[in-house]
This record gives structure tokens, C-alpha cells and sequence, in this order.
């Protein structure tokens, strides 16, 4: 029998998630956990108002301080050379952990578009071509629960992707408030996440005359063409995504995690008891599913992988 915290809308969810097995709350007692990325072996993620990283490990018996002022970081991603990239809203940049057993020491890979100031950036992928994709909505500034208040200096909440030479792009500009982001396997299509009907720390709730979707765009060099919506997303509304190796798309929303196909279907939902922000594959195998849900981590098993990291797999290898 499938447990009640999962939600089967089409027979093949059962194909990829143990839906027998509960959700497993692997840490807890955080203040609002987001980021999380299966790195060397461990689980890092962030708690963003306490402004630390956090490291947990399969075999110990609970999680670890990684970095005491992680600078309200949020999302996290992996490159293809295995280092850290993350998304600070107190530093207003993106950073890669140049050090892999230092994650203090940083190195920035975009902190201004056009000599402005970026807002907060919130999440980010990495394409193989090495070009670092992120967004830019404004939760690190309009509020000091997340960042250090401050006006937007571009006026403006973008789509970026910063060039090995560290060129910047603004790649689409029509968003409310883009945050979570992933490729499709083939990296022919990026998913961007909208999630402009959550207005911020200082607005409790949503405003659902506001965007609460995922975009989906055909992407070409470094150019973004279409731009459709692929899905709306409630309750609440999608915050970080992830596109596993089928092309199944997973992303966050108020009650858990939703699963959708590659044509945008529902498959079915990981039901949590508290707002969920982000997701990652991680664990041994690279199949478990660790997913933040405001002040714990949770363990889903699954039998998909992370469709980036298997490409880094094959980079690496090759
Ligand atoms: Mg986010």
C-alpha cells in the first residue's frame, strides 16, 4: 500500500519514487532550511536567516556546521571540475567554493550586471559548457529576514548566465521573481521557476493574481527562445526545481514536492507537513531525494537521478 504522503496521480510515480516508504525527517530544529546540495559525499545545505551551511552525512549521527556566516546563502549547485557554486543574497553575488575544504574561501562569479548591483541572487545550474546560470528576484533585499535591505539597483529581476570569462547575460528579462532553475537532460531546454505571487518575508502569503509557474524555454547558446508556461503551480509556489535523467521535472510547492513529466503532466506529489522550498538527488547511489521543507531536511527514496549530475558523470568520465 502506498503511505498517505504520497499523492499517485498516474500509475508510473510508483516507477519512480518508494512510495511504500514515508518520508524519512533526517535533520530538524532549523529556522528555514533551502540549497541543498549532495557534495563529496554529504548533504550541505543552508539556513538562510541563521546565515550557516550546514553538512550532514549518511553514517553520522546528525548534521554538522559547515560555514558559521554563509552570508544568507541560498541555492547550490555543483560544476563540472566538482566545486561548490552558490547564491549569496548578503554578498548580492554568486560564488564558487574555491576550496573544497575551506567553503569560506570564494571566489565571485557575478556580483554586477551593467556596474549595478544584482539583488539577491537565489539559484543556480551549470551548463557543461561551464556557463553558470542563476537567478535574481529580490527576497535577500526587500526584507531583513533574508539579506540586508536595500532598493534594487537594476530595477529589474533577470535570468543571468555568466561565461567562463566571465562575461554576463541577461537571458530573460519579462520575469516577476524567477528562482529555481534546471536544463532538461539534453540541455536543448531550461525550466525557470516564477514564483512572483510569493512577494517576500514582509508579505505573508500569495498574491495569486501573481505568477505562481514554471517557464519553459529552448535554449540556444545563450540565447533563450519561447518562454511558455509549462506549469502552474499551487498551493503556494514553485521554488526550487530539479530535472531528473528521464526529464521528469520536480519542483517544490507549499505542500511538498510535484512531479511532472516532460509534457507537464502531474505524475504525483511527495505531500510534506510544512512549506517546501527546494530539492536535490544525492546519497551513494545519487537516487535518494533530500528535500528542505522550512525547518527540516527530508530523505525520499527514488529510482531517478539528477539529470546535471549524470552529465557531469559522463564529462568526468570522458
Ligand atoms: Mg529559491
Amino acid at each position: 500500500m502506498p503511505h498517505p504522503s504520497f499523492e499517485i496521480r498516474e500509475p508510473v510515480f510508483r516507477d519512480l519514487v518508494d512510495t511504500d516508504t514515508p518520508p524519512e525527517a533526517i535533520a530538524t530544529g532549523f529556522t528555514w532550511v533551502e540549497g541543498p546540495v549532495w557534495w563529496q559525499g554529504a548533504l550541505y545545505f543552508n539556513d538562510i536567516p541563521a546565515r550557516r551551511m550546514w553538512k550532514w552525512l549518511p553514517e553520522a549521527a546528525g548534521p554538522t556546521v559547515a560555514l558559521d556566516d554563509s552570508e544568507f546563502a541560498n541555492g547550490n549547485t555543483v560544476d563540472a571540475t566538482g566545486r561548490m557554486i552558490s547564491c549569496e543574497h548578503g554578498g548580492r553575488r554568486v560564488i564558487r567554493r574555491s576550496d573544497p575544504g575551506n567553503p569560506s574561501a570564494v571566489e565571485v562569479i557575478a556580483d554586477r550586471y551593467m556596474d549595478k548591483r544584482l539583488n539577491s541572487p537565489n539559484d543556480v545550474v551549470v551548463r557543461s559548457d561551464g556557463s553558470v546560470w542563476f537567478t535574481d528576484p529580490p527576497y535577500g533585499i526587500n526584507s531583513d529576514a533574508e539579506g540586508y535591505p536595500a532598493e534594487s539597483e537594476i530595477g529589474g529581476c533577470h535570468v543571468y548566465c555568466a561565461l567562463p570569462d566571465g562575461t554576463l547575460i541577461a537571458v530573460a528579462t519579462d520575469f516577476d521573481k524567477p528562482n529555481g532553475l534546471a536544463f532538461s537532460p539534453d540541455e536543448q531546454r531550461l525550466y525557470v521557476a516564477d514564483s512572483g505571487a510569493a512577494r517576500g518575508a514582509s508579505f505573508p502569503g500569495f498574491d495569486y493574481s501573481l505568477p505562481h509557474h514554471i517557464r519553459v524555454f529552448e535554449v540556444d547558446g545563450t540565447t533563450l527562445q519561447g518562454g511558455r508556461v509549462f506549469a502552474v503551480i499551487e498551493p503556494g509556489v514553485p521554488d526550487g526545481l530539479r530535472v531528473d535523467n528521464d526529464g521528469n521535472v520536480w519542483t517544490s510547492a507549499q505542500d511538498g514536492i510535484h512531479c511532472l513529466s516532460p509534457e507537464g503532466r502531474c505524475l504525483g506529489k511527495i505531500l510534506l507537513p510544512a512549506p517546501t522550498a527546494n530539492l536535490c538527488f544525492g546519497g551513494p547511489a545519487g537516487t535518494d531525494m533530500f528535500i528542505t521543507a522550512s525547518d527540516t531536511v527530508w530523505r525520499v527514496r527514488t529510482t531517478r537521478r539528477d539529470a546535471a549530475a549524470c552529465l557531469r558523470g559522463r564529462s568526468v568520465r570522458a
